[in-house]
């Protein structure tokens, strides 16, 4: 190779990662309905068409849709309760709840743009209150755009990534630093749903107190091949249960 060729490397290699830190920067926008600030790439219509499109897969996943229809119509009750009586109703997200068939996984999860959906298992184990606590955590998701901050951030890192291999053989380590930033973004999301979740059930006149239990519930049904949603990106339950008493104190449940 001729001399001088890996300063070149290094040029181009940096010439990339300023190019992802500037993009970054300039996809930085407030999110209206939880006043934080975020690094997202597409649009609320974007983010809608994303969950359609993937809603009939995901239920497939799932055994389908469960089939008893007036369950299905209680958790559309519960749903659309939520979402009336707070500033989810506000937002262009058009939301859709979905009782999935399977009784053996216990989760429940939302696609960006409004797609929440709740698995059988799951549901038979909740009171109502509980079963808007775990819509209200999953439309916390929805409003916070975790879906498409989670994208944005992958592509930033994906970035990173290659300016990182251009310049040196140091892909390895960056894509690693990539991963434990998704991880802990993705303990922040379950936070935040938590605590939106929280406000939801204040809004919609339910017992904040029953987001605890839920927890307590999750965490009995976890075994070592069960990680729900609700745990998979692993706060801490005993730290998620104080963060959920300082949001039932903030927003006075
Ligand atoms: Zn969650």
């Amino acid at each position: 190779m001729r001399r001088g060729s890996w300063k070149i490397r290094i040029f181009i290699g940096l010439a990339i990662v300023a190019f992802a830190f500037i993009q970054r920067c300039s996809n930085k926008e407030e999110n209206p309905y939880t006043g934080r600030e975020q690094t997202i790439n597409m649009t609320s219509e974007q983010e809608i068409a994303i969950g359609v499109q993937s809603a009939p897969e995901i239920a497939q996943q799932h055994g389908g849709l469960y089939p008893d229809e007036r369950l299905q119509s209680f958790v559309d009750f519960v749903g659309e309760k939520l979402v009336d009586n707070s500033i989810a109703r506000e937002t262009p997200y058009e939301y859709d709840f979905h009782l999935l068939a399977d009784d053996q996984t216990i989760n429940a999860f939302a696609l960006p743009g409004g797609q929440v959906f709740i698995t059988y298992a799951l549901f038979s184990q909740l009171n109502e209150a509980q079963l808007a606590g775990v819509l209200g955590h999953e439309i916390g998701h929805v409003i916070g755009r975790h879906s498409a901050e989670r994208i944005a951030e992958s592509s930033f890192w994906q970035t990173i990534t290659m300016g990182a291999s251009v310049g040196a053989d140091a892909g390895g380590i960056v894509g690693s630093i990539g991963q434990n930033t998704l991880l802990k973004n993705g303990r922040g999301d379950e936070l935040e749903s938590d605590e939106l979740g929280v406000l939801f059930m204040i809004n919609a006149g339910y017992d904040p107190t029953e987001m605890i239990e839920v927890m307590k519930i999750l965490k009995a049904a976890a075994g070592p091949n069960r990680v729900p949603e609700f745990q998979s990106s692993h706060p801490d339950p005993e730290n998620r249960i104080e963060k959920i008493r300082e949001a039932i104190a903030k927003y006075g449940g």
